[in-house]
């Protein structure tokens, strides 16, 4: 097997921990995986599948590695780990959440469909330029880059419905940062 790990040394133990464990309980864990750490984005985790002739990737974000707990970034892996492990295109659907819920058995975690990063606190958010908060749940989103959302977050159309809003909630997003 070849795992190709980051530069950081605190989490490609943890890494290597994950990987272990997931061989060791007889997931079907990819021989090569090449892990990176990414600008922040919009994602804690992300498995790019192999192609090209590139091998099956696990992307991590930055602001996770520099200001989650090990709980939050072991999470993170085991979330991503659990994906390589099942075929492409198999997203959250039921098998995904069934080998979660077994992984959070194990190990007590609380590994999760849609990790949300409103509660790594304040010092999460330090690495991203731009920052929306939610205005009836509180929910907040960072985004490192100039995008369509931060250009309109609070544009109005014609019959004066916001143009973005929570999905969830139909909240209004309002700019913190
Ligand atoms: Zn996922
Ligand atoms: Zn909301």
């Amino acid at each position: 097997m070849s795992i190709i790990l980051t530069q950081n040394v605190r989490i490609n133990t943890l890494i290597t921990n994950c990987v272990d464990n997931m061989k060791k309980w007889n997931y079907n864990v990819p021989n090569t995986i090449k892990f990176v750490i990414v600008e922040p984005r919009r994602f804690l985790g992300q498995c790019v599948f192999a192609k090209n002739g590139n091998p099956l990737t696990i992307k991590l974000n930055r602001s996770l590695i520099n200001h989650g707990t090990e709980n939050d970034i072991t999470e993170t892996i085991y979330h991503e780990l659990i994906h390589a492990s099942l075929p492409k295109g198999t997203h959250h659907n039921a098998t995904w959440c069934k080998v979660a819920k077994e992984v959070n058995e194990k190990t007590g975690l609380h590994i999760s469909r849609l990790a949300d990063s409103s509660k790594l606190g304040a010092d999460y958010y330090k690495e991203y330029k731009y920052v929306f908060r939610c205005k009836k749940c509180g929910k907040i989103i960072g985004l490192s880059r100039m995008t369509r959302f931060v250009k309109n977050y609070n544009k109005k159309d014609s019959n004066g419905e916001p143009l973005w809003w929570h999905s969830k909630d139909h909240g209004e997003f309002e700019r913190i940062k």
